[in-house]
């Protein structure tokens, strides 16, 4: 991470993670239930994002579900349109737009989406962390819990806690898994029984453990050690990045404030407050540091302090290294500007193929490495191969036809009909008769018919041996 500190403050803070004790054990954090505009906002935020997580599975679009993510079979639903296999150029186009936006949000608004978006903190801080103070009490009061010896009222605190965190854990794991497999499946697993379906059961049980100790027990060493995107900060972030920032320049020298005094320090007055907020152990006066997941807590607590020594507010606050220091913001570097034309680029190929994706994909090409065959009545056949891919939700027959000449078609084998979402390979005999055949390759075209309605025109050629 980039340095930002003042000169007078020590950089000591660097040798070690504040969430490790000098002895190499866990420091388990009780951070201060956060209040103010930010943790408001946050929350009603959380609420709407947290419904659409939890609801999702069960809204349906003409009888199809609103999102399917089924990484097992291939198959996807995203707002009611159904992708597949089939859909890979647009899926690897969609993962480097996303990838280049998360580089070009993070390179001019820093980490806004860890703390506002990001389920990990969504969870830890809306949910899990709101049922720990509302049993265990604030801060104070759950580190007064955890040292206190045990008793009834210790043991109930604690098992109600835990039995709460496992339930919604398990809820989580099954929600999961109804993106995966869809929520009218998961209803026939859960009524069938775990017997019947023991290696779903197995894997709900194993998320459910998993989710149950990352947000019980292993909290926000998921974002400061495990998770990738806030390892990456170091490179993305620069100094027009808007992150939490602690305004330096107006708040030093710290110093507290002393009754009857005049104050000559710093409008920062060594309170603590951002720091007993923080729910990664940090102090931000130290600088943008890479466990400071933009929780906007301290900006809050911060905020709170200002007011009551009758300061202005934002001493902590969204701003970027160039604006603490020149009191102006460039947001759009060159280098936000060159990610937003690759973004523009990518967004716009992606609509572009969006909207020319067809629901039904065709191919007919003449059977390679085969030449024409005689039929008896004075007619030539050449061998063609037929390959329908279906992207809608409905099954189909299909039939083929010559349009622009007389002659016939024999499918090989039974009727031709695609299942939803499936791919039908097919073989088929066009017979010429030889009057037809003037060219050594006659142009032909094929309709490719679902019922009355013709799904394609294939422009083909038939290969003949000319009188
Ligand atoms: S809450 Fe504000 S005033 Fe208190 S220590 Fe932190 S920055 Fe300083
Ligand atoms: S430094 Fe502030 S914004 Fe960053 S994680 Fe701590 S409390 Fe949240």
């Amino acid at each position: 991470m980039e340095n930002q500190n003042t000169p007078h403050q020590e950089e000591a803070f660097r040798d070690s993670l504040a969430t490790v004790t000098q002895e190499g054990k866990r420091k388990w954090i009780f951070p201060k239930k956060p209040s103010g505009k930010f943790y408001t906002a946050r929350s009603i935020l959380s609420v709407f994002l947290l419904a659409f997580l939890f609801g999702a599975p069960f809204i349906k679009i003409g009888g199809h579900p609103l999102l399917l993510l089924n990484v097992i079979d291939r198959h996807f639903v995203i707002f009611g349109v159904p992708f597949g296999p089939h859909d890979l150029h647009l899926f690897a186009l969609t993962m480097i737009a996303i990838i280049v936006s998360v580089f070009l949000f993070t390179v001019v608004y820093g980490r806004l989406f860890c703390g506002w978006i990001c389920p990990q903190t969504i969870f830890m801080e809306m949910v899990f962390r709101k049922i720990e103070y509302w049993i265990e009490g604030d801060w104070q009061k759950q580190r007064a819990l955890k040292a206190a010896p045990w008793s009834g009222i210790k043991i109930f605190k604690k098992t109600t806690k835990q039995i709460i965190f496992f339930t919604i854990s398990f809820l989580i794991a099954n929600t999961f898994l109804s993106y995966i497999i869809g929520v009218d499946k998961l209803y026939h697993f859960i009524s069938d029984g775990p017997g019947e379906h023991f290696g779903t059961f197995l894997a709900i049980v194993i998320f459910s453990g998993l989710f149950y100790f990352v947000f019980s027990y292993f909290r926000e060493q998921a974002c400061t050690l495990v998770c990738p995107y806030g390892r990456l900060q170091g490179v993305m972030l620069d100094q027009n990045s808007v992150v939490i920032h602690y305004d330096y320049k107006r708040g030093e020298p710290r110093g507290k404030l002393k009754k009857g005094e005049e104050n000559t320090n710093g409008d920062c007055i060594d309170c603590g407050q951002c720091v007993d907020v923080c729910p990664t152990g940090i102090d931000i006066r130290n600088g943008t540091q890479l466990e400071c997941v933009n929780c906007t807590a301290c900006i809050d607590v911060c905020d709170s302090v200002m007011t009551k020594i009758s300061k202005p507010k934002g001493l902590i606050r969204y701003a970027s290294k160039t604006q603490i220091e020149t009191k102006r913001q460039t947001l759009f570097t060159p280098r936000a500007i060159g990610y937003t034309i690759v973004l523009l680029i990518l967004v716009s190929l992606i609509s572009i193929l969006m909207t020319n994706r067809t629901q039904v994909e065709l191919s007919i090409l003449r059977t390679p490495g085969m030449l024409f065959q005689e039929q008896p009545g004075e007619k030539l056949s050449n061998f063609y191969d037929l390959k329908i891919v279906n992207k809608t939700f409905n099954k189909f027959g299909v039939s083929v036809e010559l349009e622009n000449i007389q002659g016939e078609i024999k499918i090989i084998g039974k009727d031709l009909s695609v299942e939803p979402q499936g791919v039908t390979e097919a073989k088929f005999l066009v017979i010429l008769p030889k009057s037809e055949i003037k060219y050594l390759k006659t142009p032909i075209k094929i309709a490719v018919k679902s019922g009355n309605k013709i799904l394609d025109v294939i422009n083909t050629s038939f290969l003949g041996k000319v009188k």
